[in-house]
């Protein structure tokens, strides 16, 4: 079902660009499918090791309570910004990179790429990667696209821009209007095994307004259970992704 809660996040997104043209190259919407034939693009690494990745920040008002409950417990993460948040509060991303967690490219505007020419996929990524360099000092790594959809564009982009794409093994549905820390904690848990890569967001920006509670709840939640089943939480920088 929560494949389907994602397309429905990801069709809503399609509607809003306007367009539902273009529909074949997408590639990497079905999940098992996509673990068996991409299991980095899955985000699958080391069996001891858990990635935690959060999408569409920095955000002035929720991120920083992300960054103390990850300080509080000694963790680093992956932080998957959009540029146009990223240029209304350059500092709160050098803040992150300077936490010592990975800063990792989300895109400029959030626009599903079946929704957009490739010319401007590849724009999207050049603006929002320039974006994040400069005002964190480091050119990000990894990219996501938005709602998990890559099409051809995306690869080339990629390609091009010396990204890597990935995407995750577990989500926590925590855009979702009935979301809860409970369900948040939950939901990820139940997918979630050792090598997976985890999705949540610490910012609302393209979800219900003050979504990022429920995630926020939900952390300490997963932190505590990634340490009961004796995974090391951290970064995609130290997942060893295929
Ligand atoms: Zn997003």
């Amino acid at each position: 079902m929560s494949r389907l809660a994602g397309l429905a996040k990801y069709t809503a997104g399609l509607a809003a660009a306007g367009a539902l043209a273009q529909a074949a190259p997408a590639v990497t919407s079905l999940g098992p499918v996509r673990a068996a034939l991409w299991p980095g693009l899955t985000g699958l690494g080391a069996p001891g090791h858990v990635a935690l990745t959060f999408d569409d920040g920095p955000d002035p008002a929720s991120t920083p309570l992300f960054l103390d409950v990850l300080e509080e417990a000694g963790v680093h993460a992956t932080f998957f910004l959009l540029g146009r948040m990223v240029r209304r509060s350059p500092w709160l991303a050098r803040r992150i990179a300077d936490a010592g967690h990975e800063v990792a490219l989300h895109g400029w505007a959030h626009r599903a790429h079946l929704a957009v020419s490739p010319g401007q996929t590849l724009r999207d990524l050049r603006r929002g990667r320039d974006e994040v360099a400069a005002a964190t000092g480091r050119a990000p790594g990894w990219y996501r696209p938005p709602y998990g959809i890559a099409t051809a564009a995306t690869f080339a982009a990629c390609r091009s821009l010396d990204l890597r794409p990935v995407l995750w093994s577990a989500w926590g549905r925590d855009w979702t209007t009935r979301a809860t820390a409970e369900s948040v904690f939950h939901t990820v848990a139940r997918d979630l095994r050792g090598g997976g890569t985890v999705l949540l967001h610490d910012s609302d920006c393209t979800s219900k307004p003050e979504s990022w509670r429920a995630t926020l709840g939900a952390l300490p939640l997963l932190l505590a259970h990634c340490a009961e089943q004796g995974w090391r939480v951290g970064p995609l920088a130290e997942h060893g992704t295929a």
